[in-house]
C-alpha cells in the first residue's frame, strides 16, 4: 500500500476524523472488553452501484471484455514458443482508457525480476548458515534441487521477446515493460462503451518444470524408445494477456512474484496451435477441425464416447506407445474455439494416451460435456481406471452447489504440474511407479493424490474460472471456496480419504505462532497451504455443518455462486452474500476467523449444582446442617478420639448448657413467624412461582465457561446424567456477546437428573483447539511414551582412524539403483 497524503494527514487529526478503512485497527471499547460482535460496515467497502449492500452485482455492473485470436508454434528442439496474437479490447466501464496494461508473467523468469532477486533463503525452507544451536561445523542445507534451479537460469534465456506490437492497421504502438507488466499507450485513448484492435508478436523459452517448479513448462523423458526422448509440454501463461481493470481497483498492477495468481478478463478465443504432426493437443475450448487433425478412427471413437459407459481410448496405450518411438518433421495445426473464458492453456506431446467419457448433464446450460484425459504410459492404471471418472464426479458434486458446468469440455492432462487448473483443462501430477519386471503399480497415497487433485482441479473450473475472483489478491477466494467443496465432492467419493477439510484439520496451525489473517494479500501468506485452502475450508464447513445448518447454509452459497457466475466478486460480495441470503449475521464470523488469528478454544471451568432455598427454616435450616455434617471432620479430632481422649465436656458434665444440646441450625417460632411475614408480603404471583418451584425442586447447574483462544463460537454441550441420559445443547455464539472471555450458563435440569458430566465440543466439530479443557471433570489423556537408548556422538574425532586407514578402494560399479530425483 502507497501512503498518500489523506493519511499522513489523518495522524495530525483528531481520532474522529480517522477514515473508516483505519477504524478496525481503533480501540473501540475500554478496559479489557472486546465487541467481538462489533459489525463489519466501517471494515468493509461502501456499497455502490457496481456492488450493492445485499452482495450482488449493482444496477451499473460492468467489466471489460478481451477476445483473443492467437496463432502459435511450437518448437520441440528448441522448447520454444513463437506466437502472434490480435486482441479486441472492449471498454464497458464508464471510463475513458489512455493506456493498457498487459501481464507478462514470463519476465518473472527473468534475471532481474523482483521474482527471483527477492527469493530468501530461510523463507524457502532450507536450514540456514547457523543451525539451531547455533553450531557453525554443522552444514547448512541448500537441495540439490535449488541447485538445478539456480543451474537451469543461469543456462537458459527466460521471459518474453516481444517484437511487435501493432495497431490494426499495421503502425507500431508504443510499449513499456515494468517487470512482469507492460504498458501499451493508445494512439487514442478509448472511449467508455468503444473497442481498440491491436497485435502482439511475442516468443519465449519454455522453462523445464522440473527445474524450475512453475505453473508450466517441460518435462523431459530421456529413456524413450525415440532417439532424444520425448517431451510433455504444458503450457499455461504463455500469451500476453490483458490485467483486469474493474470497478473496486482500477488496473490490476500486483507483480507476479509466482504465489499470487491471475485476474483475469471473460472473452473469445480462437487459438491455431502448429505442433510436430505426431503430437495430441489437449486445451481449452474445443477442437473445431478434427478433420483435419484426427484420423477417421479416432473421430469414430469420439462419437462413441459421447454416451459410453465408461471411458472410451481415442488413443490407446499400444497407439502411444507406437507413437513415442518415431518422431517426425512433419507438422499439424490444432485449431481450437473458446468462449467466454478468463484464459487458456494447452498440452501437447507425443506420449498421450486419449481417454473420453460424455456426461450427460441435462438442463439448459451445456446438456452434454465431454470429460477427458491426457496421459503417457507413466499414468498406466491408475489414470485409466480414475482420472476421467473423477472430472465427472466434480461436475456433479459441484452443479449441485452452484450452476450446471458451463463449458463443453472438462479435461484432465497428467504431466508434471503438480494441479493446476485452467477453463476446461486442468494439469494433474500423479504418476504409477515402473517396477523391475516392467509393469506399473501406484500407492494409495498415489492414488488418493490423483483422485483428490483431479476433482480440486476440475473445482476450479467454477472457482475461479467462472465465478471469476481476483486470485492476485484474495487466494481464499478460490482455493479456499474450492476446497471446501472439494472436500464435500471428496468424502461423497470415499470418506476414509483423510481431505483435509474437517475443522480437526487445522487446530494445530490455528493454535501456532506466526500467522496472518484468511484476509491477507496472497504473497504475504506466510502458510499458504493451512491459511488460504484448510483454514477457509474448515471455517465453511463449521458455518454450514454448526452454525447456519446444511438448508441455510446451500441455499446461500448457491446464491453467491449464480449471482457472481461470469462475473467478479470481491470478498465483501461473498460475506455480504452469505448473510443476506441465510438471514443470519456472520459479522461476528467473518470477523474472527478471516479478519483475526484468533483460534478456538472454549474451557468449561466450573460447574455448580444449586438449589433452590424455600424460605421455610423447617425445610432450610435441615438442609444447612446436613451440608455442616457432610464436610469432613478434622484429622486431629479423629486422631484425639482414636487416642481415646476424652472431652472437658464429657468429663464435666455437671456444667453443660442449652448450647451444648442444640447448634445453631436450631429453629425457633421467631424464624417460624418470620417465614409467615415473608409469606404474606408477597404478590399472588410472586407466591404462586415460589410454591411451583418448591414443589418441582429442580436442580439448577450453572456452567462456567472461559474463551481462551479469543474467537468466538457457538458452545455445543453434551450433558450427561447419573441415570444414563445425555442430552445436547445448542448455546449460540451470541452468549458472548458482553462477555468474551467469561460466561455463565443457567441449565435447569428435574429433580431427577443428577449432572454427572459435562462435555464440550465432544465431536470435535468446532476447531477447538485443546480437548482437554472441554471436559468436567477434567478426563486422563491418553498419550505414549518410548524407551530409547542414548546415541553415541558421531564427531569426526570420534572416528576409528587407527583402523579405517586400512579400508581398501571399492572398485567403481554403476549403482543399478536408480536415485530418484528432486
Ligand atoms: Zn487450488
Amino acid at each position: 500500500m502507497r501512503i498518500t497524503k489523506p493519511f499522513a494527514l489523518a495522524l495530525l487529526l483528531p481520532l474522529a476524523f480517522i477514515n473508516p478503512t483505519q477504524a478496525s485497527a481503533i480501540k473501540q471499547t475500554k478496559g479489557d472488553f472486546e465487541d467481538k460482535f462489533r459489525q463489519l460496515e466501517e471494515v468493509l467497502p461502501t456499497p455502490n452501484v457496481y456492488r450493492n449492500a445485499a452482495g450482488e452485482p449493482g444496477e451499473n455492473y460492468w467489466q471489460q471484455q478481451v477476445d483473443y485470436k492467437i496463432k502459435v508454434s511450437l518448437d520441440e528442439e528448441k522448447r520454444r514458443l513463437t506466437g502472434s496474437e490480435k486482441i479486441t479490447y472492449h471498454n464497458n466501464s464508464p471510463y475513458r482508457l489512455k493506456y493498457l496494461w498487459v501481464q507478462l508473467d514470463q519476465n518473472r523468469f527473468k534475471e532481474d525480476s523482483i521474482a527471483n532477486t527477492t527469493s530468501d533463503f530461510g523463507a524457502m525452507g532450507r536450514r540456514g548458515p547457523e543451525n539451531q544451536a547455533g553450531d557453525r561445523n554443522t552444514p547448512a542445507k541448500l537441495s540439490l534441487g535449488e541447485l538445478r534451479r539456480q543451474q537451469f537460469m543461469a543456462d537458459n534465456e527466460l521471459g518474453y521477446e516481444i517484437s511487435a506490437v501493432k495497431d490494426d492497421s499495421g503502425k507500431a504502438i508504443k510499449f513499456t515493460v515494468v517487470g512482469t507488466q507492460m504498458r501499451i499507450d493508445l494512439p487514442e485513448p478509448l472511449k467508455s462503451g468503444d473497442e481498440v484492435e491491436f497485435s502482439i508478436d511475442f516468443a519465449f523459452n519454455i522453462v523445464e518444470e522440473n527445474a524450475v517448479s512453475a505453473r508450466s513448462g517441460y518435462e523431459h523423458f530421456d529413456k524413450d524408445a525415440r532417439e532424444g526422448g520425448n517431451d510433455i509440454f504444458l503450457l499455461a501463461q504463455w500469451f500476453p494477456r490483458l490485467h483486469a481493470y474493474t470497478d473496486y481497483e482500477g488496473w490490476n498492477n500486483k507483480e507476479f512474484l509466482g504465489r499470487g495468481e491471475f485476474t483475469l478478463e471473460f472473452g473469445n478465443y480462437h487459438v491455431e496451435i502448429d505442433v510436430p504432426a505426431d503430437h495430441i493437443v489437449s486445451s481449452t475450448g474445443v477442437l473445431t477441425n478434427s478433420k483435419q487433425v484426427l484420423t477417421k478412427t479416432q473421430r469414430k471413437r469420439l462419437e462413441q464416447a459421447k454416451t459410453a459407459k465408461r471411458p472410451v481410448f481415442i488413443v490407446t496405450e499400444e497407439e502411444a506407445l507406437e507413437n513415442e518411438k518415431e518422431g517426425t518433421n512433419k507438422r499439424k495445426t490444432w485449431k481450437f474455439k473458446a468462449d467466454n473464458v478468463r484464459d487458456f492453456a494447452w498440452a501437447s506431446s507425443r506420449k498421450f494416451i486419449w481417454d473420453a467419457k460424455g456426461y450427460q448433464q441435462g438442463g439448459d446450460t451445456m446438456e452434454h460435456v465431454m470429460a477427458m484425459s491426457f496421459y503417457p504410459k507413466e499414468g498406466g492404471d491408475l489414470w485409466k481406471k480414475y482420472s476421467t471418472e473423477s472430472v465427472i464426479h466434480t461436475m456433479e458434486v459441484y452443479s449441485r452447489f452452484s450452476f450446471d458446468y458451463p463449458y463443453p469440455t472438462a479435461q484432465s492432462v497428467n504431466g508434471p504440474v503438480g494441479g493446476m487448473e485452467y477453463p476446461m483443462i486442468t494439469f494433474n501430477g500423479p504418476r504409477t511407479e515402473l517396477q523391475k519386471d516392467g509393469s506399473r503399480t501406484y500407492s494409495q497415497a498415489e492414488k488418493r493424490f490423483l483422485i483428490g487433485v483431479v476433482i480440486h482441479e476440475v473445482g476450479h473450473i467454477y472457482f475461479p474460472m467462472v465465478v471469476n475472483s481476483d486470485e492476485r489478491q484474495w487466494t481464499w477466494m478460490d482455493e479456499g471456496l474450492n476446497s471446501f467443496l472439494d472436500g464435500v465432492a471428496g468424502r461423497e467419493w470415499d470418506p476414509n480419504i483423510p481431505w483435509g477439510v474437517e475443522p480437526r484439520d487445522i487446530v494445530g496451525y490455528m493454535k501456532s505462532e506466526n500467522q496472518v489473517p484468511i484476509m491477507t494479500q496472497s504473497d504475504s501468506i506466510l502458510r499458504i497451504g493451512p491459511n488460504a485452502y484448510t483454514k477457509p475450508a474448515a471455517a465453511l464447513n463449521v458455518l454450514r455443518e454448526v452454525i447456519l445448518g446444511r438448508e441455510l447454509f446451500d441455499f446461500a452459497f448457491k446464491e453467491y455462486a449464480e449471482r457472481w457466475m461470469f462475473k467478479r466478486p470481491t470478498p465483501s460480495d461473498f460475506f455480504r452474500t452469505m448473510e443476506e441470503a441465510s438471514g443470519v449475521d456472520l459479522d461476528w464470523f467473518w470477523r474472527g476467523w478471516f479478519y483475526s488469528t484468533d483460534h478456538v478454544d472454549i474451557s468449561i471451568d466450573r460447574v455448580y449444582k444449586m438449589r433452590l432455598d424455600t424460605h421455610n427454616p423447617d425445610i432450610d435450616y435441615g438442609r444447612l446442617r446436613q451440608i455442616e455434617q457432610d464436610k469432613p471432620s478434622s484429622l486431629f479430632v479423629e486422631r484425639n478420639k482414636a487416642e481415646g481422649k476424652t472431652l472437658w465436656v464429657d468429663r464435666n458434665s455437671d456444667v453443660s448448657d442449652f448450647y451444648d444440646e442444640n447448634d445453631r441450625f436450631t429453629v425457633t417460632n421467631k424464624e417460624r413467624n418470620k417465614y409467615q411475614e415473608f409469606l404474606k408480603g408477597l404478590k399472588p404471583w410472586e407466591r404462586k412461582t415460589l410454591e411451583r418451584a418448591i414443589k418441582e425442586d429442580a436442580n439448577y447447574y450453572v456452567l462456567e465457561f472461559s474463551n481462551v483462544g479469543g474467537l468466538v463460537m457457538p458452545i455445543l454441550l453434551e450433558l450427561t446424567y447419573a441415570d444414563g441420559t445425555v442430552e445436547n445443547q445448542y448455546v449460540p455464539a451470541e452468549i458472548w456477546r458482553r462477555s468474551p472471555k467469561k460466561v455463565r450458563k443457567l441449565i435447569v435440569a428435574d429433580k431427577s437428573k443428577e449432572l454427572v458430566s459435562v462435555a464440550v465440543d465432544p465431536g470435535w466439530e468446532t476447531a477447538d483447539v485443546d480437548v482437554e479443557n472441554n471436559y468436567y471433570p477434567r478426563q486422563i489423556i491418553p498419550t505414549r511414551v518410548e524407551a530409547f537408548k542414548a546415541k553415541k556422538s558421531s564427531g569426526k574425532v570420534n572416528r576409528d582412524i587407527m583402523q579405517d586407514i586400512k579400508t581398501e578402494l571399492k572398485k567403481d560399479k554403476k549403482d543399478d539403483k536408480q536415485e530418484k530425483e528432486d
